[in-house]
């Protein structure tokens, strides 16, 4: 017997048809590219995500085509969130600190027709529009097109776009399965590949986010999302945010310290998104001009391990949550949050700070499950590491132009990270299966030990790696970069290992050097340093 309840499909203009009619007022406050605030509505956003998908439909673009976005989190960029995928076109967001050849070997491969781009952005595209090979349209994210006309002959202006759609435009109905947006992995290694989302996981995915063990953002909420639209979607958070209807603050280009400090007093941001390396910005901007950041009730980190240092700052300087989360582009990405249960409400404060520090339980939704090398099952007992797998409602089934064969091992997508569980579900991301240390037969997990340098109070940044060893095979090192002004020798930096982990953990070395390189998530490339530094244990 089948039930008998009505059946609609779950699609992203159902989220922005929502919000344009019962959260029409809430405010979105957006940075221009050239400097500025705007502010508009809910209920405007709504409009012209519908003008919009008028127009891209008028410029007669086939069902599915894609449509590129090279853009900062602003107000147009969040119009094409909704406006391209409502009117059955697939909006493919763009990383802009990719090396231009992967940026060409993207819009190829995913034979983008229209590119909406900032200004900023000018003159990457202008240096490879004559290597794309499948775009017809460009469209400056601006009222005017300017000066741009002379680099990118052609170049249409989005707000005359905008003007050719039509105001009544009805969003249409459509399998809820078709594709709605696409992203690629940045990887460091390869070609880029892309997770080319449907707009029911994307719905359900918003569903996941604003669980109240989740991120769980509400109507009385100021959301900022610090984490680029160009990065998984900025954790969903926009389609969260027009399911809740909550007010959203759209950084724009200035994603530092002051910037960000100035956004959060101004427009009294209750919940900010970003990755660890943005909130040392602005934890020391806040410091430096004695905010309190008084409405900030929670920052969400994820994108790399939260140093627990972190976590302690936000929570006893400024009464801060830090919620920390983990996932990844093909998981879209919320994977696990760490939220506390009742049990743990009832431990000692020192006890409960401990508890936050790891990467949080799976949200419903999400499967995981740890394996050994042979694909067994092992032990959520919290010291059991292996591979960590994943399946789930918004989990990716095959990359965009590729095989589920190709991608899943019995139904698991491999997350490529080395987790341990423990039994209340709880994981701890040890680290990226190639970044493991393994020293004489012995796991050590690097982003363990980088937590703890981080928190040296003369460091700006550290990344640990395996170094070559004649006798251990490998062993670990640090690689550090000084704070500015300060001179700590190796044996200042290696005392913060003194007592938190055994000795025969503790790095064989410290190598000094300028910047950690970084790909373009903001992820330290170890294969680099490992190249760099790898051997300087032999000889
Ligand atoms: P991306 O697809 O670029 O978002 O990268 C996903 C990868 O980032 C994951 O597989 C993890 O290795 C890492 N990652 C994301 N969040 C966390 C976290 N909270 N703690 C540790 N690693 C994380």
């Amino acid at each position: 017997m089948l039930g008998q309840m009505m059946s609609q499909p779950l699609l992203i203009s159902s989220l922005i048809a929502h919000t344009e009619r019962y959260h029409s007022g809430a405010e979105i406050y957006s940075v221009n590219t050239g400097g500025g605030v705007e502010e508009t509505t809910w209920g405007q956003v709504g409009k012209n995500a519908r003008k919009l998908a008028s127009a891209l439909t008028k410029l007669g673009l086939e069902p599915q085509a894609r449509c590129g976005t090279i853009a900062w989190n602003n107000r147009r960029h969040l119009e094409i969130y909704f406006g391209a995928p409502g009117a059955g076109f697939v909006c493919h967001t763009i990383n802009p600190r990719l090396f231009p050849e992967q940026l060409v070997y993207i819009l190829n491969h995913a034979e983008d027709k229209v590119l909406f781009i900032d200004a900023t952005f000018v003159p990457l595209v202008a240096a490879i529009r004559d290597k794309l090979e499948h775009l017809d349209h460009i469209v400056l994210m601006e009222a005017e097109v300017g000066d741009a006309g002379d680099k990118l002959p052609g170049i249409m202006a989005y707000e005359d776009l905008l003007a050719t759609g039509d105001e009544e435009y009805v969003w249409p109905e459509m399998d809820e399965f078709t594709a709605s947006s696409l992203c690629y992995t940045s990887g460091t290694t390869g070609n880029p590949k892309g997770v080319l989302y449907s707009h029911r996981s994307t719905v359900l995915h918003s569903f996941g986010v604003n669980m109240t063990d989740s991120i769980g953002i509400s109507a009385a909420d100021v959301v900022l999302p610090v984490v680029p639209m160009f990065h998984v979607n900025a954790w969903g958070a926009p389609y969260a945010c027009a399911m809740s209807g909550s007010r959203m603050v759209m950084p724009g280009p200035g994603l530092d310290g002051p910037s960000l400090v100035g956004l959060i007093d101004t427009y009294k941001v209750s919940i900010a998104l970003g990755v660890p390396t943005i909130w040392l910005g602005l934890l020391g901007e806040a410091k430096k001009i004695g905010s309190k950041l008084e409405s900030l009730h929670r920052t969400v980190v994820g994108g790399s391990a939260c140093p627990p240092s972190m976590i302690t700052a936000f929570r006893e300087e400024y009464g801060v949550d830090t919620v920390h989360a983990w996932g990844m582009t093909e998981m879209s990405p919320l994977g696990s949050v760490n939220k506390p249960l009742a049990k743990h409400l009832e431990l000692p404060q020192d006890e409960q700070h401990r508890l936050r520090e790891n990467q949080g339980r799976p949200v419903f939704g999400v499967e995981l499950e740890i394996l050994d090398d042979d694909g067994n099952p092992l032990p959520h007992d919290g010291k059991a590491q292996g591979d960590l797998v994943t399946r789930g409602h918004w989990i990716l089934d095959a990359y965009f132009r590729s095989t589920t064969e190709e991608t899943l091992t019995n139904g698991w997508f491999d997350t490529g990270d080395v987790a341990t569980m423990d039994p209340d579900g709880y994981v701890t991301i040890k680290d990226r299966s190639k970044d493991i240390i393994k020293s004489g037969g012995e796991w050590i997990s690097s982003v363990e030990l980088e937590n703890i340098a981080i928190a040296h109070p003369k460091l700006a940044d550290a990344a640990v790696i395996g170094a070559r060893h004649e006798k251990w095979d490998e062993r670990p090192i640090l690689v550090a970069v000084k704070r500015e002004g300060e001179e700590p020798s190796e044996e200042d930096v290696l005392s913060i290992f003194e007592g938190k982990i055994a000795k025969w953990q503790v790095p064989d070395r410290v190598v000094f050097t300028d910047v950690l390189p970084r790909n373009a998530t903001g992820k330290v490339l170890k294969r680099n340093l490992r190249d760099e530094f790898g051997e300087v244990l032999i000889g």
